[in-house]
């Protein structure tokens, strides 16, 4: 997802910066395989997807956005002069969700400058494996609940327009269609 205002955040070395994956690229529909084993290789993948997310600049981004269909994703919901929290979700899985909804506005970094609202779960219970290599699980409302929603939806080849009404989602995936065979 990406963020509003701009944040340009130092976050480390070593880093790059991945070209995103654009709608309608077909990558963005498929499946993410679960990731079995934490090794430096995957740390650095987690920092590559941060540094792009920062660039872009987002505060949520998934491994298929750069090409990678592996279950990862990074998160960091830091606001502008905070201190940046970087979160990284390896197989995360829903395991439990509220009957209560909430709204938010979306957007995605792989449909870029489009943004509709979407009713989501207000509440989820996350099981995932950290950088550290452990299992945990996370109970998360708000901002966060709506954009692990988000990005684990990417995992399976899910868009957030996909949440939208159809004639919208035609419109918006008709529009990038358009630009990309333009280029
Ligand atoms: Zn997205």
């Amino acid at each position: 997802m990406p963020v509003p205002s701009l944040k340009k955040i130092g976050y480390g070395e070593r880093m790059t910066i991945k070209p995103l994956i654009i709608l309608p690229d077909p990558l963005l529909r498929q499946v993410s395989a679960p990731i079995e084993r934490v090794d430096s290789e995957l740390l650095t993948l987690a920092d590559d997807m941060l540094e792009t997310m920062y660039d872009a600049p987002g505060i949520g981004l998934a491994g298929i956005q750069i090409g990678v269909p592996r279950r990862i994703l990074v998160i960091d919901l830091a606001r502008e002069g905070e201190e940046p929290a970087p979160q990284v979700f390896i197989n995360p899985e829903i395991v439990k969700f509220s009957e209560e909804g909430s709204v938010y506005e979306e957007g995605c970094l792989s449909i870029p400058e489009y943004y509709a609202e979407v009713e989501r779960p207000a509440t989820i219970t996350v099981r995932h494996i950290g950088r550290d290599g452990k299992e945990h699980v996370v109970e998360a409302d708000g901002l966060l609940a709506t954009c692990l929603q988000h990005e684990i939806d990417h995992l399976n080849g899910v868009l957030f327009i996909d949440h939208i009404s159809r004639l919208k989602r035609e419109m918006v995936i008709k529009k990038f269609t358009k630009a990309a065979k333009g280029k």
